[in-house]
This record gives structure tokens, sequence and C-alpha cells, in this order.
């Protein structure tokens, strides 16, 4: 494999290889014209020019459980306040199947917690939601338990995209994050990717990101170069840096900048504390914060994604009238100037 293109689109710098189209190829294959309805949808959605009856995606966590502890992580609150929260898979499955006929076409697993710690949860609900006409479905890991047998699993599944968030190149920055198991997760991503062509297939894509710092931006260059031709996507990504203490301004090549948020037309979060919430930023949680967007027990899907919190989020991002916490959001993102980015052998020498 090798790189077939790059491009940034609002919070992202995504290099793609020709995995990432045997990818798309594969979806088209298996869902036909409702792929391409779907993918017009979400490009419609992310001008906001429409707005769907529900949200496209959902962002899940089943359980508030992480087995590392990152230092960059924005953690969701009850993680890094260590309460325990399960989702109520019962009412889940409910909400799921009143919504998904009215447009739900992606699931992702695994938003502020790692969805392989309830993966005996997460495969059952991913084949209810298959049958029920989901159309992607993500799952988002640190790799640490990405053992041969749940990559078996995770391809049985027909999950469209496993992305492991490495962020590192060599062990000792990665432990420095506050995080441990490098090698292992090396060897477990290289276990997928045997499992993947023993099973002859093309999905799923292997999506590598990396979190540019202080700590590891010298590394940026070659972790492109070792994983180009590895991963099907690497998605160099923004980072919120809510408290200002990252100290980005400082660091030559970062950019201070504003995205044009687009999360309240596309997606929506569901809390392992059965709760919606605006969007999948897990500061967004916080009850104080106002962005809580009630209970599962008390809304449907639809209830939620039309809730005047929701419209009110949406018409604050459009008319220069932001809520609170879009202000403070909004006023924290840093990315790394995509033109010192080095994505091929030319730019190496
Ligand atoms: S807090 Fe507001 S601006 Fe930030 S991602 Fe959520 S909806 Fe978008």
């Amino acid at each position: 494999m090798s790189i077939v293109n790059s491009r940034r689109s609002r919070d992202l710098y995504s290099i793609f290889s020709q995995g990432f189209e045997r990818v798309v190829a594969a979806q088209r294959r298996t869902f036909g014209t409702a792929y391409d309805s779907y993918r017009d949808q979400w490009s419609r959605a992310e001008r906001r020019e429409i707005l769907t009856p529900v949200p496209l995606q959902l962002d899940i966590d089943l359980a508030s459980r992480c087995n590392m502890s990152c230092r960059y992580c924005n953690g969701m609150p009850y993680i890094l306040r260590g309460e325990e929260y399960r989702i109520n898979l019962q009412l889940l499955r409910l909400r799921l199947d009143e919504a998904v006929g009215r447009g739900i076409r992606s699931l992702n697993f695994g938003n502020g917690a790692e969805p392989l710690l309830t993966a005996d949860e997460m495969f059952p609900l991913i084949s209810h939601a298959r049958s029920l006409g989901v159309i992607d479905l993500f799952v988002h890991s640190n790799g640490l338990l990405l053992s041969r047998r749940m990559s078996r699993k995770i391809i049985e599944a027909n999950v469209t995209f496993l992305c492991i968030s490495l962020d590192a190149l060599r062990e000792e920055t990665y432990s420095r994050y506050g995080r441990k198991g490098f090698p292992a997760i090396l060897e477990n991503i290289d276990g997928f990717l045997e499992q993947r062509r023993l099973a002859k297939s093309d999905t799923p894509g292997l999506r590598i990101s990396f979190l540019p710092t202080t700590d590891n931006i010298g590394e940026l260059d070659d972790f492109i170069y070792q994983w180009k031709d590895k991963a099907d996507k690497i998605d160099i990504q923004s980072v919120i840096d809510l408290d200002k203490s990252f100290n980005l301004d400082r660091i030559p090549g970062f950019i201070k900048f504003s995205p044009a948020c687009v999360s309240p037309w596309t997606r929506m979060a569901i809390w392992p504390n059965n709760s919606y919430g605006v969007c999948c930023q897990p500061f967004c949680l916080s009850q104080s914060g106002g962005m809580n967007n009630g209970s599962l027990a008390d809304k449907s899907i639809a209830q939620a994604w039309q809730s005047s919190l929701m419209n009110r989020v949406r018409t604050g991002l459009i008319s220069d009238d932001a809520v609170t916490a879009c202000v403070k959001c909004l006023d924290s993102y840093y990315r790394y100037d995509e033109d010192k980015i080095a994505t091929g052998d030319h730019d190496r020498q």
C-alpha cells in the first residue's frame, strides 16, 4: 500500500492509502446505492444544508471505563472521578429500534472510554445495528486488548474501521503520556492485519491517529513513514487545549484556529450514564456546562436530536451567538501546519 491522497477537513489532516479506497469499494458492494445516498446526506449535513430527522451517527460509550490514563485525554469526567456507569442495554436497543429506520447510518464505539473492555456487550449490539440497517461501524480503541481472537471478532462483525490512537513512534514517548504496553500494541496491530489478510477481507480498514503535542511533534514525519504502508488512513488530529496548558502557541508549526463545527448536524453522543450529549466532546457531559441533552429513559433519539437545546446550539453556531460551551470549545483548537508534514519519500530527502 502507499499514500494516494491527503487532505484537511475542519479539525483533521488525513492521509489516505489505497486500502482506504478498498474499504469504500467494499461498503459500496455491500450496501449499493444506500451507501452513496448516506454519504451524500453526510456531505449535505456537513454543509448545514439539511437537518435529518435523527443523527446520521451516534457516538456511544457502553461503560465509563478505560484501561489507560493518558495525559492528553480530555477523558470523560466520570472516568476521571473513578465513577462506574454502564449503559442500560435494553433501553439503548429500544432507542435504536425506534430511530435507525428514520436515518441513523453510522455507530461509533469508543468516544471517551475503551470499547474493547465492553466487547461482550458491543458485538451483539453491532450485529443488531447491522440487522436494522446501519451502514458504517467504527471502533476507536487504544489497542491494548486487541488480541488475535478479538481481531477475528472485529473482522467477523464487519466493522468498517478499526481506529487506534497511537500518537507516538517510540515507546519512550508513548510512556511519557502515562500510557503502557506500546510493544504489545504494535504486535496486536500486526496480528490484526494478519487476521484480516487470512480472512481475505478489505474491512475493517485500519485508521491510526496521531495527536501532535510538544512531546511527539519531532516524530511526526517518521510516524507517517512507518505507518503509510500499513494503515489505510492516518489522521493527524487537532488538539483541544481547554485550559491552555499545552503551551502550543510557543511551538513553531502549531496554528490556533476555530473550525466550523458541524457536529450538531451530523452526530450525537450517548454516554454510559444513559444520557444524550449535544456532541462527542467529553466536557459537554458536565451538567453545569448546560450541554447535557436529557436521559434515554425520557426521550427518544429523535426527540433529543430535535430538542430546544440542540436547536439553540445550532443557531448559535451559525449566527455568531454560540452557547458558552461552544465559545470555549472553539477557542481551544490548535492544529499542526500541514505544509510542514512530510507525506512521501520525496519529502524526506
Ligand atoms: S462544544 Fe459546541 S463547538 Fe464544540 S464540538 Fe460541541 S457543539 Fe461543536
